[in-house]
């Protein structure tokens, strides 16, 4: 099964591609991994991936594609993949598209994960942290056991510049502008599916398989 996984920050891709991967026992690349993994095995583009990083700079498309190329054709994806943070633009899609051509195989569903934008500031900008000890808390997920206080030295917990609500907005509506036209192209070709990812980590994934099953 080949399979994209789509959705914004804090839509919780990672839970699910963790589950996805569990139960159909296809590769989640991400796109950080499969960078990591092509520099740490010195392939030529692994090489100029990692010039251009060490100086800052995006990686050209050319050399992302061919990283994805290397990485699909690797034995683990004989029975599909499951790729997350590719692709991110539609010359990316089109590439992706002749890949898997060259492969003679072809994309089976891509799954976007919509969660509300209001839910996702709310996620987004639970984060609190010890500025003594560094210990991270989310007042949702993890909270401390008196509000506002680290459990481990009674310290006054803060919140990072980073994951202040106005920031997060930002982020997020950066996201959505880079999303909205692959969703659309997706949408056009006929494979994706949306799944309701405002619900318990289970009931997603519930979600998730009633539509690639
Ligand atoms: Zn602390």
């Amino acid at each position: 099964m080949n399979l994209i996984l789509m959705g914004l920050p804090g839509a919780g891709k990672g839970t699910q591609a963790e589950k996805i991967n569990a139960e159909y026992g296809i590769p989640h690349i991400s796109t950080g991994d499969m960078f990591r993994l092509a520099i740490k095995e010195g392939t030529d583009l692994g090489k100029k991936a990692k010039e251009y990083m060490d100086q800052g700079e995006l990686v050209p498309d050319e050399v992302t594609i061919g990283i994805v190329r290397e990485r699909l054709n690797k034995d683990d994806c004989k029975n599909g993949f499951l790729l997350d943070g590719f692709p991110r633009t539609i010359a990316q899609a089109d590439a992706l598209e002749e890949i898997l051509t060259e492969m003679n195989d072809e994309l089976d569903k891509v799954v976007h994960v919509d969660v509300p934008e209001e839910q996702l500031v709310e996620r987004l900008s639970g984060r609190r942290v010890c500025p003594t000890c560094g210990t991270t808390y989310h007042v949702l997920y993890n909270p401390p056991e008196k509000e506002g206080i680290c459990d481990k030295d009674g310290t006054e917990l803060i919140q990072r510049e980073d994951d202040k609500p106005e920031t997060v907005k930002n982020r997020l509506s950066v996201n959505m502008e880079q999303q909205k036209p692959l969703l659309d192209y997706y949408q056009e070709k006929g494979y994706l599916v949306t799944v309701n990812g405002d619900q318990e980590i289970d009931e997603v994934f519930r979600g998730i398989q009633a539509k690639i099953d």
